[in-house]
C-alpha cells in the first residue's frame, strides 16, 4: 500500500519559519520559531491592547524561554470578546479591514466581536491557499457553500485563497436549497464542495443528490468546529469521494487545522497559531492521548491577538506520527464542546456527539432536535427528527439505536430517564438545515 501524500502544511511552515531549503522540519525548530513569535506576540499584545496591559501586568514582561511556560499566563475567554472587545483591539480602528459580530444561537447578551487587519486576512488567504491543496488540483471546480457575499468573508478569502493555485471557486453561500445547488453543481461543472457537514449531508441525501453519480464530486472539505463521524461515512459513502475535515472557528482567523490524505487528524496552521490542550478542571495540559480543552493563542495577529484563547472545543493529541510523514504533532479530531453536554438527573450528562453519531448513521436523518426537560425526579428526552423520507419504522429504529448510548442506557437503567416516542418531521423538498445546526436545548 502506498503511503499518503504528505501534508501540504509541512512544507508551508518549512517556508514560513525560514527553514532552508533540504532541512527537514520537526517539532524543535518549530517550537524554536513558535516561542521566538509568542513572545513578539505578548510584548505586541502589552504594549497596545488595553486588557492584556490589564490582564498581564507584570506578567508578560519576562521573555518565555521554553513554550511551556506559557501555562503561566492567564486565559482569554469568549466573554472578553463580548464583554470588551475594543479592549483586545491592537491597533486603530481605521486599520480594522474586517470587524466580524458573531451570535451563538441559544444566548443572550452581547454577541462577540472579532477584528482583523488587513495583513490578518492575508494570512488566512495564504492558509486557505496551502490547506486547500491537500484536497484539490489546479484546474478543480470548487462550489463553496460557507457565507461568502461580503469582500473578505470566509468564503470571499476561500476563493481568493484557491485562486493561488488556479482552482476555480465559486461561493453559492450556505446551502438554502439543496435542489438548486445540486443543478449548479451540475451545471458549472464543480468537482470538489466546501460546506458546513448538515448542510453537505442535505444534498448527498437529497434524491438528486444520489443520481449525481459516484464520478462527479472529487472531494469534500466539511468545515465547523467539529464533524460527527456518520456524517463523513454516509457523504463518502453517496458519492464515492474523499471528505476531509477542516477545524476552525473566526476567532482563530476562520482556519485552524486540516486532514492529510491519511484522515487521521488534523494538522494545524502551527506557523499562525500555537495550540494547547488543557483539562478544563485543573486547567493543566493534559497528557498525550487525553481529551481536554482546545486552547490557542495567535502567534502573528495585528489587530486582536488573542493569548490563551479557550475554544471550549474537546480534542486530544495523537502521539504516533502521521501516516504522512510529517514530523509534527497532529490533533484528534474534536469531539464537540463542552458545553454541548446535556445534564441529567444524578449528575448524569449527555454528550451531543454521541447523538449525532448515532442519529446522523441512520439514513433518512437530516437533522435533530434534542430537549431533556426535568419531570419531578425524572428526565424526559425528547428527540424529533428531520427526515429526508417517510418511514414508519424510523421513529423505532431511532429509539433503538439512542438507547445503545451508554449515558442513556445507565440513566434508564437507574430508572432516571424515559426516552419519549421519537418524532418525524418531513423536510419539505427545498428545506435544508439552518447554518447553525439546529439547537439542542435544554429545559429545566
Ligand atoms: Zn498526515
Amino acid at each position: 500500500m502506498t503511503a499518503p501524500a504528505r501534508t501540504p502544511l509541512d512544507a508551508w511552515i518549512s517556508a514560513r519559519i525560514g527553514l532552508p531549503k533540504g532541512r527537514a522540519l520537526n517539532s524543535e525548530c518549530l517550537a524554536a520559531w513558535q516561542l521566538a513569535r509568542l513572545n513578539e506576540t505578548l510584548a505586541f499584545a502589552a504594549a497596545h491592547s488595553p486588557f492584556y496591559q490589564r490582564q498581564g501586568a507584570g506578567r508578560f514582561a519576562p521573555r518565555l524561554t521554553r513554550l511551556e511556560e506559557i501555562a503561566t499566563l492567564p486565559f482569554t475567554t469568549s466573554q472578553t470578546l463580548r464583554d470588551e472587545p475594543l479592549q483586545l483591539l491592537c491597533v486603530s480602528q481605521s486599520a480594522v479591514a474586517r470587524a466580524v459580530t458573531l451570535r451563538t444561537s441559544g444566548t443572550t447578551g452581547e454577541p462577540k466581536r472579532i477584528f482583523f487587519s488587513q495583513e490578518d486576512l492575508e494570512a488566512t488567504i495564504d492558509f486557505f491557499h496551502h490547506g486547500m491543496s491537500t484536497l484539490v488540483l489546479p484546474g478543480q471546480r470548487v462550489l463553496i457553500l460557507l457565507p461568502g457575499e461580503l469582500p473578505d468573508s470566509v468564503g470571499d478569502l476561500l476563493r481568493r485563497g484557491l485562486a493561488r493555485m488556479e482552482v476555480i471557486g465559486i461561493v453559492h453561500g450556505p446551502v438554502a436549497d439543496p435542489g438548486l445547488v445540486l443543478q449548479i453543481i451540475k451545471e458549472q461543472h464543480i468537482d470538489s464542495l466546501v460546506g458546513i457537514p448538515a448542510q453537505v449531508l442535505a444534498l448527498a441525501r437529497h434524491a438528486q443528490g444520489a443520481d449525481l453519480g459516484r464520478e462527479r464530486i472529487r472531494s469534500v472539505l466539511l468545515s465547523t468546529d467539529y464533524v460527527p463521524r456518520s456524517i463523513v461515512a454516509a457523504i463518502q459513502h453517496a458519492w464515492d469521494c474523499d471528505a476531509f475535515q477542516h477545524y476552525g472557528m473566526t476567532e482563530m482567523g476562520y482556519g485552524g487545522g486540516v486532514e492529510c490524505a491519511a484522515h487521521e487528524g488534523y494538522h494545524l496552521r502551527e506557523a499562525d497559531l500555537y495550540f494547547e490542550i488543557i483539562d478544563p478542571a485543573t486547567q493543566r495540559p493534559v497528557l498525550s492521548g487525553q481529551e481536554g480543552e482546545v486552547v490557542f493563542t495567535t502567534l502573528g495577529r495585528r489587530a486582536m491577538p488573542l493569548i490563551r484563547y479557550r475554544t471550549g472545543d474537546l480534542a486530544a493529541w495523537i502521539k504516533a506520527p502521521c501516516p504522512c510523514g510529517s514530523a509534527l504533532r497532529r490533533m484528534a479530531w474534536v469531539r464537540g464542546r463542552r458545553q454541548e453536554q446535556l445534564a441529567m438527573a444524578d449528575g448524569l450528562a449527555l454528550s451531543i456527539t454521541h447523538l449525532d453519531e448515532v442519529l446522523f448513521a441512520l439514513p433518512e436523518v437530516l437533522d435533530y432536535r434534542v430537549v431533556v426537560q426535568h419531570q419531578n425526579s425524572d428526565d424526559h428526552l425528547r428527540i424529533t427528527l428531520m427526515a429526508n423520507k417517510e418511514d414508519r419504522r424510523l421513529p423505532l429504529r431511532a429509539a433503538g439505536e439512542v438507547a445503545q448510548i451508554p449515558a442513556i442506557r445507565t440513566a434508564a437503567a437507574k430508572g432516571l430517564l424515559t426516552v419519549d416516542p421519537i418524532e418525524v418531521e418531513l423536510a419539505p423538498g427545498s428545506a435544508a438545515p439552518p447554518v447553525k445546526r439546529m439547537m439542542k436545548e435544554k429545559c429545566i
